[in-house]
């Protein structure tokens, strides 16, 4: 059946194709202070069963920290393993995260100024505080290079960022989509918001060198 998959490899295994799609909340304890988040997942089956419990690993090793962290996170805890049994093909959730992230089916129209926002919306989100200031220096970025950005789109994908990927494995599922220029002036884009407050910070090199390395970036001229 057409409708039964979508044809894109799974960005895990990169052998089965896109069947089933996940949201995963999670909590994380620092001491005192502690943070809720959620963390979308798409892939084949099999690999996201696996995300999701390697997912709720990671919960139950550090999420335990702070008074809040340790009421809330058992439930998180259940609800990861509950969910995980429960991850079935399906591909209408699969179809929706990707037009989320404006990723066109294969033969769809591709519109490289979506991907922009997304990606880059999806890295400002990465470190889960949302800087207006730093969105505002993107926008101002993305008007330079990309001639159709929109900023009032733009800030409308940053407040749905929960519905995004995660840029790695956006990154991966756009491997096969974008062109190389196409991929240079995403790639370009992104590296001008990271490099906007004058330090690259530790976290926002490694981010940008696994999205250059997923999306199979051509090596610098
Ligand atoms: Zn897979």
């Amino acid at each position: 059946m057409a409708d039964d998959h979508v044809a894109y490899p799974c960005p895990y295994c990169g052998e089965a194709s896109l069947e089933a799609a996940a949201t995963l909340p999670y909590v994380r304890g620092y001491v005192l202070a502690f943070h809720f988040g959620s963390k979308k997942i798409v892939g084949c089956t099999k690999c996201v069963r696996l995300q999701l419990l390697k997912e709720t690993g990671i919960s139950s090793a550090i999420g335990w920290f702070s008074p809040t962290a340790l009421v809330s996170n058992p439930f998180l805890l259940v609800y990861g393993l509950a969910r995980t049994a429960l991850v079935t093909r399906n591909p209408a959730a699969v179809r929706k995260q990707l037009s989320d992230a404006g990723i066109p089916e294969p033969q769809g129209e591709l519109s490289l100024v979506r991907i922009g926002y997304s990606l880059a919306a999806s890295m400002i989100a990465a470190d889960s505080r949302i800087e207006p200031e730093e969105v505002a220096t993107a926008a101002e970025i993305g008007v330079q290079i990309f001639k159709d950005f929109d900023k009032a789109e733009f800030n409308k994908v940053v407040a749905n960022h929960q519905n995004l990927p995660e840029p790695a494995e956006l990154a991966t599922l756009l491997s096969g989509v974008l062109t190389d220029d196409g991929k240079d002036a995403v790639y370009g884009f992104l590296l001008a918001i990271a490099s906007s407050d004058d330090d690259l910070a530790k976290e926002e090199r490694e981010l940008l060198d696994v999205v250059a390395e997923n999306m199979k970036l051509r090596p610098a001229a």
